[in-house]
């Protein structure tokens, strides 16, 4: 039998896909399986396969909200995009899989695009979340230099040099920060 931990975002799953198909109609969520992607560091990311988003079970109704704007604005687009705007699946190969699919397996090869995949995803991200006010420019920088240190990390099999990422995270954090502010 199925079962999850009491604070799943699993006991939301319609609502929450619902949030993720405001983003992009094509998204779904899904339940990442611990005997799927249980390696290493990957086991606590939520993952994008076409437009498949896939959640840890452990994962709670608050942090499955907040990933998905990356997602679905970063990651299924990136993968639409790479399937020349038909459907996400489309993108899967060869596209999205040298660019981010690789990254996630052996890293230390092209981890370039990975790196550039994420810090896409990240920035449309941080973009939604300030424009609707959920995030501060204060937290924007925070989780710029926070996310920075995971995708320089283990948990992205060290994709980029550390003081790479972080120059370039917070750059980018604060040229987001400067575009939401010159629209209001
Ligand atoms: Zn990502």
């Amino acid at each position: 039998m199925d079962h999850f931990p009491s604070h799943s975002w699993l006991h939301q799953k319609d609502q929450l896909e619902a949030f993720a198909r405001s983003f992009d109609r094509d998204a779904r969520l899904k339940r990442k399986r611990s005997w799927l992607w249980n390696i290493g560091a990957l086991k606590h990311a939520a993952i994008t396969f076409g437009n498949w988003i896939f959640i840890p079970d452990n994962y709670t109704v608050g942090s499955a909200r907040n990933v998905i704007p990356h997602e679905t604005l970063g990651h299924v687009r990136q993968y639409r995009w790479c399937g020349f705007g038909i459907h996400p699946w489309l993108g899967l190969f060869p596209g999205m899989f040298l660019a981010y699919i690789w990254g996630l397996i052996f890293p230390i090869f092209l981890a370039w695009g990975r790196y550039r995949c994420e810090l896409h995803a990240e920035s449309k991200s941080w973009e939604w979340h300030l424009i609707n006010g959920v995030w501060t420019p204060e937290q924007v920088r925070e989780k710029a230099v926070r996310f920075a240190g995971l995708v320089a990390g283990a948990a992205y099999g060290f994709a980029v040099p550390k003081p790479w990422a972080v120059w370039g995270f917070k750059r980018r954090a604060e040229k987001v920060i400067r575009k939401v502010a010159s629209k209001k």
